[in-house]
């Protein structure tokens, strides 16, 4: 279920461009897996998402980043079905 003014955000590689290394870290030492809904995750399919938003004063250090599929990653609605909070 994507609604589709959330397909249509931008999604998470420009998290890859801006920090290689950190992304490379991510991929090599976390499962390769969604963090929500657990499907294996490749190079083409893997996003990075932040767990607090960065527009909620989140950070980009590896705590507060998990990987995740493009759906979950674009559908907000994951983190309230998972437990996560929404707001702060
Ligand atoms: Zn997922």
């Amino acid at each position: 279920m994507i609604r589709e003014e959330w397909a249509v955000r931008p999604q998470r590689e420009s998290f890859a461009k801006r920090f290689p290394y950190l992304a490379k870290w991510l991929w090599g030492n976390r499962a390769r897996r969604c963090h929500w809904c657990n499907i294996p995750l490749t190079r083409k399919t893997r996003t990075f998402y932040h767990l607090l938003e960065k527009a909620r004063g989140g950070n980009d250090l590896p705590e507060n980043i998990v990987l995740a599929c493009r759906p979950c990653n674009s559908s907000r609605s994951n983190r309230i079905r998972y437990g996560y909070p929404s707001r702060p």
